[in-house]
């Protein structure tokens, strides 16, 4: 185990999984992150797109990539990224987050993941210990996902949350670049917060009056509230690929680094 230095905490948005390739803002993003944030010992990835009831954990040697996205170009698929598992991480968060998680091996390496990684840390060779988002679980229960968590930041763990703030699948608009009138408010409402201390708020999303259309679903949203609980309110905070895009999407991406 190395030093008692403390790891960052990332929340990245993905968005579509075209962001993995090409040339687009999402994926210079990831690039420079990856490369200013450097190597770490082992990255705890808990991904939007693995929904369980319950907590689960992955604990393996591998992680296998899971291909779940349907109907994109077939450059998409040849993107190959399986980087190793950590069983010793995965106890270590097991541990910590109690007896409400739970050991699954169903899943694997999921697009909310690997498009992301597979930009920031190319060679695939950083062990990754993929968590799930609890769908049976509220707001604060996600945040206190993240709470748990936070001693492996002193363990050399650099914990990675993937979701979007605003995510409505519904309204995307593939012709729009920008985003709609309300999901650059909710965003900025959430950033603001954020940026002043406040993480009570982006935890009560509820309230604000763009809910509804930003959050119709959490699964994407939920992986920021385990990021803020993870992070800690004295971390300094650094906003990355601020952006909406699609109209209903925002890649809003925040860096927790203690001070
Ligand atoms: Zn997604």
């Amino acid at each position: 185990m190395q030093n008692k230095k403390i790891m960052p905490v990332v929340f990245t948005g993905h968005g579509s999984p075209m962001n993995a390739i090409g040339s687009n803002r999402a994926r210079d993003g990831w690039k420079k992150m990856g490369l200013y944030l450097g190597k770490p010992q082992v990255i705890i990835a808990l991904s939007a797109h693995w929904t369980t009831k319950g907590l689960m954990v992955r604990r393996s040697d591998t992680n296998p990539q899971i291909n779940d996205m349907y109907g994109f170009p077939k450059e998409l698929y040849q993107v190959h990224y399986e980087p190793n598992g950590s069983k010793a991480y995965a106890d270590q968060a097991l541990s910590l987050l109690g007896p409400g998680a739970t050991v699954n091996n169903d899943w694997g390496i999921d697009h909310g993941v690997w498009t992301v990684l597979a930009n920031m840390y190319p060679a695939a060779d950083i062990p990754v210990v993929m968590i799930s988002t609890n769908m049976a679980a509220g707001a604060e229960e996600q945040f206190a996902v993240g709470r748990k968590l936070a001693p492996l930041r002193k363990e050399g763990a650099l914990i990675v949350a993937s979701g979007n703030v605003v995510h409505n699948l519904a309204l995307v608009n593939w012709d729009m670049t920008g985003g709609y009138t309300w999901a650059t408010n909710f965003d900025t409402a959430i950033r603001d917060a954020i940026m002043a201390g406040d993480f009570k708020t982006p935890v009560n999303f509820t309230a604000l009056p763009e809910a509804r259309t930003a959050v119709p679903t959490t699964e994407h949203y939920y992986p920021l509230l385990a990021a803020l609980g993870a992070a800690n309110i004295e971390d300094k905070v650094t906003v990355w690929n601020e952006y909406q895009e699609l109209g209903s999407m925002s890649m809003t991406s925040y860096l927790f680094e203690a001070k």
